[in-house]
């Protein structure tokens, strides 16, 4: 069993690659929901979405959230009404996960449940789990005020200066059920190029998480969302700032240096192959890492995996 550490965008390009290299029943995904929001009444979970329609063959891969040739008229006709939020897209189709989602919770069924309910409702063979039934935020305090992470990256579009991120809930909460057993059960674990702060950071925070992760035998590669001082899209070089790291691959190594075994760096970042290994005994592996095609993404994903499996010799 391959297992993941996901956001929503940069691991689920990888997962797009693997699913062409193993069967989606192998494969177990371990989602951020440190962004879920409450939007006018309904719960979203945008990580998790993302990831559950990938695998459920309906993902809008242009945008990386929504489903394929969504419409809009509800969220049209919500702004007529003078509903809050509506920078925030919610398509016609995407809008009805929410609403059984909302549903389900009211009734007293846990995330993690729904979760695995949509799986089945949709054919997705591949595990997906939520980081935890309990309510995580990621708040961005900015030169325009402190902010949920949705309005900083969708509202102000990532312009604000970042000062602080915070976690609220994060301390208390805790691993939902399978997440844990995952981590044990891995042959291989991989943190996808990710945003180690705000998307894979509450997953490796949660309680007893990091713990599991520093014992497993199974080798935990990283693959760089940094490339040549910059992410590929979205913050993360201004929320690694923010906490003191260097935005390149060695600052994503000090994040994840008491647990990793390797990590793939970009073909640009091979001058920082020997720091790497010298300084923090991390196994480097120098590739393409921009996954624009389909062919990068299988690419990347074979190399991946082959980076792992040498690493059990
Ligand atoms: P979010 O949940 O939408 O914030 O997305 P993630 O945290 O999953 O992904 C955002 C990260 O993906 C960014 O830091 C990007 O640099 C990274 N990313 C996006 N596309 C690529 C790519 O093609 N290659 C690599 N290496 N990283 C990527």
């Amino acid at each position: 069993m391959i297992t993941l550490l996901s956001g929503g965008t940069g691991t689920p390009k990888l997962i797009e690659g693997l699913r062409h290299v193993v069967k989606d029943e192998e494969l177990t995904v371990i989602v951020n929901t440190a962004d879920d929001v409450w939007w006018n009444g309904l719960y979203i979970s945008p990580d998790v979405d993302t990831v559950l329609y990938l695998f459920a063959n309906i993902l809008d891969t242009d945008k990386y959230w929504g489903i394929r040739g969504d419409t809009f008229h509800a969220l049209n006709q919500l702004s007529k009404y003078g509903a809050e939020w509506t920078w925030f897209s919610v398509g016609d189709r995407d809008l009805a996960t929410h609403i059984i989602r909302t549903y389900l919770l009211k009734k007293g069924y846990k995330l993690h449940e729904v979760v695995k309910y949509l799986s089945e409702k949709m054919h997705v063979k591949a595990t997906i789990l939520p980081m935890s039934n309990d309510r995580v935020e990621t708040m961005v305090k900015t030169n325009k005020g402190s902010m949920n992470i949705q309005e900083y990256l969708v509202r102000f579009k990532a312009e604000p200066e970042v000062y602080e991120i915070k976690f609220p809930g994060l301390e208390k909460a805790k691993p939902a059920p399978g997440v844990i057993e995952a981590i044990e059960r891995a042959d291989m674990l991989i943190i996808g190029p990710s945003n180690p702060v705000n998307s894979i950071g509450p997953i490796i925070s949660l309680k007893r998480v990091k713990e599991k992760l520093t014992r497993l035998k199974a080798p935990i590669i990283a693959v760089s969302p940094i490339i040549s001082g910059k992410p590929v899209s979205g913050p993360a070089d201004k929320f690694m700032r923010a906490l003191g790291y260097e935005p390149s691959p060695i600052g994503i190594v000090e994040i994840y240096k008491e647990f990793l075994d390797g990590i793939v760096i970009d073909v640009v970042d091979r001058s920082l192959a020997k720091v790497i290994m010298d300084k923090y005994r991390v196994k480097v592996k120098v590739a393409n890492t921009i996954m624009v095609t389909l062919k990068d993404k299988v690419k990347l994903a074979e190399e991946v995996l082959d980076f792992a499996k040498r690493m059990k010799q």
